[in-house]
């Protein structure tokens, strides 16, 4: 079930299904063309509440047609966009009990607008500062692409330092498909 498709993509949202529940307020911080917040939209029903971030206005507009078009409009949860940067997500979001990063590029659109090191990395940090006790951040590194790479090791480094008292921190990749993106997931302990 986890590796469906050997898609780590499926992979990721097989893990994220143990953590997230009716009601939660969650953070999709790369919302791109909208697969994340649907399946997130879906999890958390009309009760949670769904923060997405994109730094393009065109994935913030496919986001919002494919929950409007795709999800029952009595199951949605209340939907929050926010249009930049997710290094800033301490000033758009309080709490959360979820945070999900799905890096790099919008698949179908400019390649050259992708994410960067430092962004990527302050903003994991910033998640880690609202994330509630027990609460997931689940974060998809893509390697192959120019500067995934780097991205997917300063985010591992910062990641690798973090308080095991704190967070325990995951790593998670197929072995045998050299790009497969890599996930990251860390843990707020109770
Ligand atoms: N989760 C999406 C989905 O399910 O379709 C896919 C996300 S796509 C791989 C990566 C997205 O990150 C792109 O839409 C890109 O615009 C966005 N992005 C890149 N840098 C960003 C930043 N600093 N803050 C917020 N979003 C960013």
């Amino acid at each position: 079930f986890f590796l469906r498709g050997a898609r780590v993509t499926s992979l990721a949202q097989g893990e994220w299904h143990h953590f997230v529940r009716e009601g939660d307020t969650v953070v999709d911080a790369t919302c791109g063309n909208g697969n994340d917040s649907k399946w997130l939209a879906e999890k958390i029903g009309p009760k949670g509440q769904l923060v997405a971030f994109d730094i393009q206005e065109d994935a913030i507009r496919s986001t919002s047609a494919v929950l409007e078009d795709e999800v029952d409009p009595e199951l949605l949860p209340t939907v929050r966009f926010v249009h930049g940067c997710h290094s800033k997500l301490e000033e758009h979001v309080q709490a959360a009990r979820f945070v999900c990063f799905n890096l790099g590029f919008l698949p179908g659109g400019d390649r050259s607008i992708i994410s960067q090191p430092a962004t990527s990395v302050a903003a994991v940090k910033a998640a880690m500062n609202i994330l509630e006790p027990g609460g997931i951040i689940s974060v998809l590194a893509y390697v192959g692409h120019p500067g995934g790479m780097e991205e997917y090791r300063a985010v591992q480094e910062m990641a690798t330092q973090v308080h095991p008292q704190e967070f325990t921190v995951l790593e998670q990749r197929i072995l045998n498909r050299p790009n497969s993106p890599v996930l990251i997931m860390l843990w707020r302990r109770p």
